[in-house]
């Protein structure tokens, strides 16, 4: 088994998830079975309860796992399974050692950041190594070098290195190459002072990721070499890139990093074979059409909260040779000065998922909008509850139908909290989360762009449609066209006198990859590019 470690250094946001996914892409590519996993520095237990201001979007793995959006990153971009161990933070580490140290497991001792916290964290390292089947597992460690929180980590793996052979390991270093342009120059200072720092706690990366604006020019990189104690090879540019994300394993590729890897770890060095990711960069690249989605959040300024909805529309697009104009409209921004304003010549509409009442009415205002104007339209969980409500007050004459998330006292609730959320307490990692199986009704527009009945999708809500209104809405022409297979509860709904309405208590976001668009979004997307104006 290899291990490479990733870490980062300068400032956050590098990119070390992607560099780190990328790399797995490459090794995929060359026949390298790899696993990716995410060491996160901050102590709560899991992302579930931190805000998209504070951590962008919270990814939810198939066995109900809240994690870093990191881990999407690593799912789109290899075909690894991941699971709850993939993503270990210190709250986790710590909670297990304060259990043990309660049960009496280290009776006698005094209980130490080194050797119990540290060794908290080899054990899970080591148990993801062996029970992924994995040659090679790529590590991430969350936060910047320097950071107090995670000196855990990187003493944790200092040991590591000695434990499984230095030659098994190598730190990858992300770090930052600014260009000052008052000087005209690339300054390659902070990098060495990061590099010092790693250091200083006694670890040598075998090369840095150089995250730069500009080309690095043989000086730098010489510069880089020697001040940093890597081969000059190791040196590896990593610009902006131009188009896309997916760009990252190619560039890095021709920088030579996975040639370097496998000959630093003695992995086969055979060419990789990025025929089919090529293929799919130039399709993201170079579209022959154009189509303009609306995505009506609140969150639209942050760039990480809506991740995966972003990609999942890039890979629809490019299976039908289509680019995605995204329109981020602010939910609340539409609630002030109407959807006309914001909406008028979209070809879609989407509304993710989301919490609390800010912004709610103006993704009802989008919802209506594209139901009275029979503009495509995908609802993501909240935005699957929203068009209930609209559907709710607007064509079944509900007045005042909301979700008791809203308004408890509503007099319609159309939507409602889930049998046995009621009693739950405590927030974190407690809402109906991960894969559950759902059942398509027969003919349905569900079952004909899933082309089964059956299908899987991950979930992280409370709440629910009510079923106590199912008969009334099916009435006005509310098509429930997915269920849970025990027909309780309420998955997909589509509306019959619309050419595209159709919206889900899941999130499909979390599994559609590049070349395997998920289909409720390729659908999507071709209603959008067939019906646009
Ligand atoms: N707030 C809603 C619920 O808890 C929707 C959640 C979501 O969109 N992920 O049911």
């Amino acid at each position: 088994m290899k291990y490479i470690f990733v870490t980062g250094g300068v400032v956050s946001s590098l990119g070390k998830g992607l560099a780190a996914a990328s790399l797995g892409t490459l090794l995929e590519c060359r026949g390298v079975r790899v696993a990716l996993m995410k060491l996160d520095p901050y102590l709560n237990v899991d992302p579930g309860t931190m805000n998209p201001f504070q951590h962008g979007e919270v990814y939810v793995l198939s066995d109900g796992a809240e994690t870093d959006l990191d881990l999407g990153h690593y799912e789109r971009f290899t075909s690894c399974v991941l699971t709850r161990a993939n993503n270990v933070t210190s709250g986790q580490i710590y909670e297990t050692v304060l259990m043990k140290e309660r049960r009496g497991d280290y009776l006698g001792k005094t209980v130490q950041v080194i050797p119990h916290v540290t060794d908290e964290i080899k054990e899970r390292i080591r148990n993801l190594g062996r029970s992924s089947g994995a040659e090679v597992l790529i590590c991430e460690i969350g936060g910047t070098t320097g950071d107090i929180e995670g000196l855990p980590f990187l003493e944790a793996i200092r040991q590591f290195q000695l434990e499984v052979g230095m030659r098994n390991c190598m730190i990858l270093h992300v770090t930052l190459v600014p260009y000052i342009k008052a000087a005209g120059e690339l300054k390659t200072k902070p990098t060495q002072q990061s590099v010092a720092k790693l250091r200083e706690i006694g670890l040598q990366p075998h090369a840095l990721i150089c995250r730069t604006e500009m080309p690095l020019d043989e000086e730098v990189r010489q510069k880089l070499s020697l001040y940093s104690n890597v081969p000059v090879r190791a040196v590896i540019e990593a610009s902006d890139v131009e188009h896309t994300i997916y760009e990252v394993p190619i560039n890095l590729h021709n920088e030579g990093l996975d040639d370097y890897v496998c000959e630093y770890l003695d992995l086969p060095r055979v060419e990789p074979d990025l025929a089919g990711w090529q293929r799919f960069v130039a399709q993201v690249i170079n579209p022959k059409k154009r189509v303009r989605i609306a995505v009506v959040g609140k969150y639209i300024e942050l760039q990480d909260a809506y991740k995966s909805i972003y990609e999942s529309l890039t890979h629809a697009g490019a299976s039908l040779d289509c680019g995605i104009d995204l329109v981020l409209t602010d939910a609340e921004d539409l609630e002030k000065e109407g959807a006309e304003k914001y909406l008028r010549g979209v070809a879609g509409v989407l509304v993710p998922g989301g919490f609390g009442d800010r912004g709610i009415e103006g993704k009802i205002a989008a919802a209506k909008y594209a139901r009275v104007t029979k503009t495509p339209y995908l609802g993501l969980c909240l935005g699957m509850q929203i068009a209930v409500i609209e559907f709710a007050r607007n064509v079944c004459g509900l007045e005042g139908a909301n979700s008791t998330e809203f308004e408890p006292e509503t007099p319609h609730p159309v939507i409602h909290i889930l049998e046995g959320q009621r009693e739950v307490k405590e927030k974190g990692g407690s809402m109906r989360l991960g894969a559950w199986p759902a059942v398509l009704m027969e003919n349905s527009r569900a079952h004909q762009i899933y082309g089964r009945r059956e299908i899987s999708e991950r979930h992280r809500h409370r709440y629910e449609f009510n079923m106590a209104y199912r008969e009334l809405m099916e009435g006005y022409g509310l098509v429930l066209s997915g269920l849970s297979p025990d027909g309780t509860l309420c998955e997909v709904i589509e509306l019959r006198d619309h050419p595209w309405f159709l919206a889900c208590q899941f999130h499909p976001e979390f599994q559609s990859k590049p070349t395997l668009p998920h289909p409720l979004f390729r659908g999507f997307v071709a209603a959008c590019l067939s019906l646009q104006v």
